[in-house]
């Protein structure tokens, strides 16, 4: 069914290349997966992030007379002499920090709505309305972590969405190659990818209320990128480019002579990067075969033990379905149940909890389409809650949907829903960034059932959603 099949689609397009540990066959994988079937031999496989950044390179694609060439071609378009028989190459990989975030913008925008009167719809009126536009995306992006280096762009830029990369180590380096040293740590790549995010925030001046532009989930790694520098002394006049190890553009030419700086080699000691694994989707306690279905949350069929997915993962204190009269057809939809503080749920339950004064927030656990969808499914399923009767679980149906949002996206949400919820009662607009404190998660499936274009929930038969927001 497609929807098992989509989950989790990622349109980033950073493609890791790893191998197989049942055959050796090459596999490439999309950053945001991490169950893939071996296409060689079949093996279900896993790939698992440390819990420190994850270090890959970009191998150079080009050849030394590649390089000559595309200077001699970059020279000639300057009306320059080419190069000589003197070129020094040096072949080094720069490390940039590769920063993937959830970029989350409120904007509150009057707009003017015109409609046209009259038989002859020749009568115009115009007012204005309120509009609070409330968007999710993936941010990524890549700033340089190597000491100053002119010539060297300070980001990869748009290259980074079809870039290829393998794990770093020394077989997937090539021999020539050196690896400059980090000397800017993560916590100042951050600062300034923060700053980045503020100012594009800055450009969009509410109408109403107060915008919001935030960044939510970073995930950092270490990505090399191959650089060809050559330099030449002919004629006692120095030269030297700076070409793409990948595209073999010339990206500078630097005609005076200034010593290369590399970077402090004290400043990346202190940092610690982790290898990626590559394993055998199995149970790690009696390593039973797992789905190989892309989830975040397991149930194994043969031991029983929860398996999560997730580095960092709060536990998840029960997982539960949904009683009821449902038949065969059914799906089972995953979804997060948040518990709030105390004094949390006092001052937001109005918003959720409706006539049951529940204390939990319900999140989808799979992808909508689009964040308003989600909203309003999160809200009728939280306010739906106390109803359902909730027993525990300790296996899988095989009409469980797979998990396909995590549970840091989740909490995430929780405070992006509660800044919605909050606009509805308040329609003058935001006024202050409201934050909620999650107590304690579980998971929960409930039965949906098709009607025509809609999943009908067969407990209570009254929370209903469109089939197309399921992505
Ligand atoms: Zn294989
Ligand atoms: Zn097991």
């Amino acid at each position: 069914m497609t929807l098992r099949s989509t989950t989790n689609r990622s349109k980033s397009g950073f493609y890791i290349e790893v191998g197989c540990p049942g055959c050796g066959g090459r596999l490439t994988i999309e950053s945001s997966f991490f169950v893939l079937t071996c296409e060689h031999c079949g093996s279900v496989l896993r790939l698992t992030m440390p819990d420190t950044p994850v270090v890959y390179v970009v191998r150079a694609k080009v050849t030394r007379r590649e390089v000559r060439f595309g200077i001699d071609r970059y020279l000639k378009s300057n009306k320059l002499p080419l190069t000589g028989s003197d070129l020094e190459f040096k072949h080094i990989y720069y490390p940039y920090w590769k920063i993937d975030a959830v970029l989350l913008k409120v904007r509150n925008d009057i707009i003017r709505v015109t409609y046209r009167q009259g038989e002859d719809g020749q009568r115009e009126t115009s007012n204005e309305r309120r509009r609070t536009d409330i968007n999710l995306t993936p941010y990524l992006t890549t700033v340089g972590a190597g000491g100053q280096f002119e010539g060297i762009p300070d980001t990869i830029g748009m290259r980074v969405d079809y870039l290829n990369v393998l794990p770093y180590s020394r077989t997937n380096t090539q021999d020539g190659f050196d690896a400059m040293p980090v000397a800017r740590p993560w916590s100042e790549a951050w600062a300034e990818v923060v700053a980045r995010v503020a100012d594009i925030g800055e450009v969009a001046i509410a109408d109403f209320g107060m915008n919001r532009t935030e960044l939510f989930n970073p995930v950092a790694s270490l990505v090399y990128f191959p650089y060809v520098i050559v330099e030449s002394y002919a004629g006692g006049d120095f030269n030297r480019w700076v070409v793409d190890g990948v595209t073999c553009r010339v990206l500078a030419h630097v005609d005076e002579v200034s010593p290369l700086d590399y970077g402090e080699k004290e400043a990346a000691a202190d940092l610690e990067f982790g290898e990626l694994d590559v394993d055998f989707h199995r149970c790690p306690n009696c390593a039973e075969d797992l789905p190989a279905e892309q989830s975040y949350v397991y149930i194994c069929r043969n031991c029983h033990q929860m398996i999560v997915h997730e580095l960092f993962a709060r536990d998840i204190s029960q997982i539960a379905l949904v009683s009821a009269q449902y038949g065969q057809d059914d799906l089972l939809f995953p979804f997060w149940s948040l518990k709030m503080s105390a004094a949390d749920s006092e001052k937001f339950q109005h918003l959720f909890g409706g006539m049951y004064r529940s204390d939990r927030l319900v999140i989808p656990a799979f992808k909508v389409g689009n964040f308003e969808a989600m909203y309003r499914l999160s809200k009728r399923l939280s306010a739906a809650l106390p109803q359902f009767d909730l027993q525990p679980i300790d296996t899988f149906d095989r009409r469980c949907l797979p998990v396909g949002l995590s549970m840091s996206e989740a909490l995430m949400l929780v405070d992006v829903v509660i800044c919605r919820a909050e606009l509805d009662r308040n329609p003058e607009g935001l006024t202050q960034h409201l934050k909620a404190t999650t107590e304690e998660v579980s998971l929960f499936f409930a039965p949906f059932h098709k009607e025509n274009y809609f999943y009908v929930d067969s407990a209570l038969g009254s929370v209903t959603f469109e089939k197309s927001f399921v992505s």
